[in-house]
């Protein structure tokens, strides 16, 4: 990977089930310090991560309908912009979109 690029779900991205509950059949472990709380109601967490860490040149487009029906959508948007996320799709945003709206808020 000469150019840097890292590819795949991040190791650090998931909704641990236990922690984070499953909705409708367990409740989360309130953790008010877990700044990935509002996973437990992450949509794309009950569909398949890699639609939202495609390949270089894949589509985006399946994962950013998910997004469009998600609850926490401006919680995760927030997340990637205070974290920094380089890869994959938050809040709806590809990387060079969350970029450009970095930009213009500066
Ligand atoms: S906005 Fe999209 S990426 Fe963020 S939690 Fe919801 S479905 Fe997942």
């Amino acid at each position: 990977m000469a150019s840097g690029y890292r590819s795949g779900v991040p190791d650090d991205w998931y909704v641990d089930p236990v922690r984070l509950g499953i909705p409708g059949i367990r409740p989360a472990i309130v953790d008010e310090d877990n700044p990935l709380a509002w996973q437990t109601d992450a949509l794309c967490a009950q569909t398949d991560p890699e639609a939202f860490f495609p390949e270089k040149g894949g589509s985006t487009r399946d994962a950013k309908k998910i997004c469009t029906s998600c609850e926490v959508r401006s919680e995760c948007l927030e997340y990637a912009l205070a974290n920094d996320e380089r890869f994959g799709i938050w809040g709806g945003l590809s990387e060079r979109e969350r970029r450009k709206l970095r930009r213009r808020a500066v």
